[in-house]
């Protein structure tokens, strides 16, 4: 089994049905989350996710609405009881904020410490991120306005394959990473420089040979139906509009 649960779905201004994007792989014995916003706690008990089993984060890049919620996740797992490392993968940039986040926040000193291991992503195409029994996750650079990282994350399960594209312009280094994806997820924010408009979403999808595009990281206040309907246009296969907790079996 592989299942992706969406945790956020909307661009820097979230409301109360839509948090900024973040989301959870589960496999059977080990869950994952990329990126971190909202409330993690709250939205990984509801979404039925066993705390015990989630082992890493990977953070894509360090603007604000995809990293924020990192305190709170590691003061609800150490809440929780939590005892096992807690693995956090990014850039280096990355992982310098986060860091640096905590050391402000004095979290050394925190009550019920579990230990956390600092994992640095290559900005290198196709850099190898995670190697677990159950998935494999590789990472490519692509084209923001901070440095940024896609996602190939294959299920050793069952062959399926999801891709995420973080923040980006229509990049050709993550075409090749997403190749042949099952579920592309590709950021839809509009026509600003280090991001996508629905129809580049839908460009990519046709080029990576895509089973089914869902769009994420879109302005909540968008027209939605015309955003769905470009990247349909474009791509010709089947596209969703991310919700938060939708669920996708790959
Ligand atoms: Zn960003």
């Amino acid at each position: 089994m592989a299942k992706l649960t969406i945790l956020g779905s909307a661009a820097a201004v979230p409301d109360m049905d839509h948090e900024n994007v973040y989301m959870v792989l589960e496999g059977k014995k080990s869950a994952l989350l990329i990126d971190c916003a909202g409330s993690p706690l709250a939205r990984l008990r509801a979404a039925g996710v066993d705390l015990d089993k989630l082992g890493s984060l990977i953070v894509t890049h360090h603007h604000p609405d995809h990293i924020y919620g990192v305190p709170s996740l590691l003061l609800g797992l150490r809440m929780h009881g939590r005892r096992a490392l807690f693995d956090i993968f990014g850039t280096r940039e990355n992982l310098a904020v986060i860091w640096g986040i905590m050391d402000l926040l004095g979290w050394q000193k925190w009550p019920n410490p579990f230990p956390t291991g600092r994992h640095e992503v290559k900005m290198t195409e196709g850099a190898l991120v995670i190697d677990s029994d159950e998935f494999e996750v590789r990472a490519t650079p692509t084209e923001h306005s901070l440095p940024s990282i896609g996602l190939r994350i294959v299920s050793k399960a069952t062959g399926g394959v999801v891709a995420y594209s973080s923040d980006t312009s229509p990049c050709d280094a993550f075409v090749r990473l997403a190749q042949g994806a099952d579920i592309l997820i590709h950021e839809s924010t509009g026509d600003y420089v280090g991001h996508s408009t629905g129809t580049q979403a839908g460009a990519v999808a046709g080029h990576c040979g895509a089973r089914k595009l869902v769009l994420i990281h879109y302005p909540i206040d968008a027209d939605l139906k015309a955003l769905r309907w470009e990247a349909e246009k474009e791509f010709g296969g089947p596209v969703d509009l991310a919700e938060d907790f939708a669920v996708y079996v790959f």
